[in-house]
C-alpha cells in the first residue's frame, strides 16, 4: 500500500481495519527517516520505537475500545522530556542529558497509544529562526538543501513536511512552529498560551513559550489539539477552558465571517513579493462572503522591540540553571565555583545563546530595568487590550507568516538583526497570548511555500480552525 502522506486521520482508519500494521508503518517512517535525514531533520531514532509499535499491534488485535492515536507514530523536538531518553534542546550542555520524567504532552500521546519514534533538531534552546543555531549542525529546507528549514523547530517542519512520521510536536515562544511550518509548506499551530501544558518542556522565555503541532493538514491539527489540550495541575499557568472537539466544527461556509487586517502589516507587506498571493487570498474569502475591516495598530512595529527585550529577559534567567553543577560537570581543574560556572557556560553554549543571556542581563539590570524590561511588559499590555478590541468586533485576524520563503543558509548568521526581523508577524501572538496557525497558500518566486497566519482571539481555536480549513482546502483554486 501506498503510505506516502497520508494525514494521521487516514492513517487511525488504516490500522483500526487492520489494512496496515503499526509495525508496518513505524518501518515506513524509519525507511523515510533513513533516506531523507541528510535534511538533519531527525537526531535520534529512539530504540524501542519497534517495540511500542509491537505492543500496538496486540492492542488493535485484542481490544474493541481503541485508544486514540493508537499505533501513530509521531516526531518530537529535542526539547520536549520524554522519560529515559535524551532531550538536549539542540546544545552541547545537554548533550548526555535523560530525561527523568514525561512532559504532559508526551504522557498524553503515550497514553493514547501514540509511537514516539525519535527527537528532532532545534535551534540551541529554542533561541534562533532558521535551525542554524543547532549544537548539531542546521537542518535543511524540505524543498530545497541551499535554504534555511526555519527555526527553531525546523527538524519537526521537515520531518512531516518530508513524511518521516504521522505529525511531529514542536515550541513556539515567537514563530518556532508557524515560521518552519511555512518554509516547508505544511500546517503548524501556536495555541493559546497556556492551552497545551508547558510541563516537561525545556524553558525559554516562559511568558511566551508554547507547545505547538506540525501536521499536513487542518483538519488533523484541529484533532490533535482537542487529545493535547487541556488544564493541567503540573503547569500552574494552563487554562481552565473547556477543549472541544475542534473537528466538529469544520465547515465550509465562511460565509458573514469578520476578518480584521491591520493597516501598519499591510504596510509592511505591499514592500515585499508576498503581497499579491496575500491579496488573492483576502479577495477569495471576500468573494465568498467574508466581510474584511481594516484596522490600526499604531504600535504594531514595536513588537519586535517587545519580543526581543522580553525573550532573551527570561530566556537569561532560565538559562541561568545550566551553571555547570546541575546539569553538565565535564569540565576539569576549577579553581572555585565561578570557574565552574564561566569555563562550562563558555565550552557549552553557543553563540547566539551567549548573546541572548547578555542582552537579557542588560535590560534586567536594575539601572536598565525600566528603561526596557517594564516599559515591553508596559506595551505588551497594551497590544494585548488591542487585540482584544479588534476581536469585540471581529472573528479573526490574517496576516502573513514571514515576508517571504525560505532564505539561503548562512545569509543571516553574521547579521542577528536581519534574522530577527524575519519574526515581525509571528511574535505578535505570542505577545499577546493567542492562538495563531500557518497554513501553505502557495509558492513564492523561487517555487518555494509561503504561509498565511489565522489569528483568533484567546482561547478560540474553533474559530481560527473553521478559517483556516477553509482556505487551506480552497488554496488550489487561489
Ligand atoms: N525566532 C524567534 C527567536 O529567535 C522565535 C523562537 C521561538 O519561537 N522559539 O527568538
Amino acid at each position: 500500500m501506498n503510505l506516502e502522506n497520508k494525514s494521521v486521520l487516514e492513517l487511525l482508519d488504516l490500522l483500526k481495519a487492520k489494512k496496515i500494521s503499526a509495525v508496518e508503518l513505524t518501518k515506513y517512517y524509519i525507511d523515510r527517516i533513513k533516506k531523507f535525514n541528510y535534511k538533519n531533520a531527525v537526531l535520534e531514532i529512539f530504540d524501542d520505537a519497534l517495540l511500542q509499535a509491537e505492543k500496538c499491534d496486540l492492542i488493535i488485535n485484542t481490544k474493541k475500545i481503541l485508544p486514540k492515536l493508537i499505533g501513530i507514530p509521531v516526531l518530537i523536538k529535542d526539547n520536549i522530556l520524554y522519560k529515559g531518553k535524551i532531550s538536549s534542546s539542540g546544545s552541547k550542555m545537554l548533550e548526555n542529558y535523560v530525561a527523568e520524567y514525561n512532559s504532559t504532552v508526551v504522557q498524553k500521546l503515550l497514553d493514547e497509544g501514540a509511537i514516539i519514534l525519535g527527537r528532532t533538531n532545534m535551534d540551541e534552546f529554542a533561541m534562533g529562526g532558521s535551525c542554524e543555531n543547532s549544537a548539531y549542525g542546521p537542518c535543511k529546507n524540505a524543498y530545497d538543501d541551499t535554504k534555511v528549514s526555519g527555526g527553531s523547530s525546523g527538524g519537526s517542519a521537515v520531518a512531516v513536511a518530508l513524511d518521516m512520521c504521522a505529525f511531529s510536536l514542536g515550541s513556539d515562544t515567537g514563530g518556532s512552529v508557524r515560521q518552519p511550518a511555512s518554509f516547508n509548506g505544511i500546517v503548524g499551530l501556536k495555541p493559546t498560551y497556556g492551552r497545551i501544558s508547558r510541563y516537561g518542556l525545556c524553558a525559554f522565555a516562559s511568558s511566551l513559550d508554547t507547545v505547538g503541532i506540525f501536521t499536513k493538514d487542518v483538519k488533523d491539527n484541529a484533532f490533535l489539539l482537542s487529545i493535547l489540550a487541556g488544564d493541567d495541575k503540573l503547569d500552574g499557568t494552563s487554562k481552565k477552558a473547556k477543549v472541544d472537539s475542534y473537528i466538529d466544527y469544520l465547515s465550509d461556509n465562511i460565509n458573514g465571517k469578520k476578518i480584521a487586517i491591520i493597516k501598519e502589516v499591510q504596510e509592511l507587506v505591499k514592500k515585499t513579493k508576498y503581497y499579491n498571493i496575500y491579496q488573492k487570498v483576502l479577495n477569495y474569502c471576500q468573494n465568498h462572503g467574508a466581510i474584511l475591516t481594516e484596522v490600526s495598530i499604531k504600535n504594531y512595529t514595536k513588537v519586535l522591540p517587545v519580543y526581543y527585550t522580553i525573550a532573551p529577559a527570561e530566556g537569561s534567567s532560565n538559562m541561568g540553571r545550566f551553571d555547570g553543577v546541575k546539569y553538565t560537570s565535564n569540565v576539569k581543574d576549577c579553581k572555585n565555583i565561578s570557574e565552574i560556572y564561566s569555563k562550562t557556560r563558555s565550552k557549552f553554549l553557543g553563540k547566539e545563546v551567549k548573546r541572548r543571556i547578555m542582552l537579557g542581563n542588560f535590560v534586567l539590570s536594575s539601572e536598565q530595568y525600566s528603561s526596557y524590561y517594564l516599559k515591553a511588559k508596559n506595551i505588551s499590555i497594551m497590544l494585548k487590550k488591542e487585540f482584544e478590541k479588534i476581536f469585540m468586533q471581529n472573528d479573526i485576524v490574517f496576516m502573513p507568516t514571514t515576508y517571504g520563503e525560505a532564505f539561503d543558509i548562512g545569509s543571516k548568521t553574521q547579521d542577528p538583526v536581519s534574522m530577527y526581523i524575519e519574526d515581525m508577524f509571528t511574535v505578535t501572538a505570542n505577545i499577546v497570548g493567542i492562538p495563531a496557525i500557518s497554513i501553505p497558500i502557495g509558492v513564492g518566486e523561487n517555487g518555494l511555500p509561503l504561509g498565511l497566519q489565522v489569528l483568533s482571539a484567546e482561547l478560540n481555536e474553533k474559530e481560527l480552525y473553521c478559517m483556516a480549513n477553509f482556505v487551506f482546502l480552497h488554496r488550489g483554486e487561489i
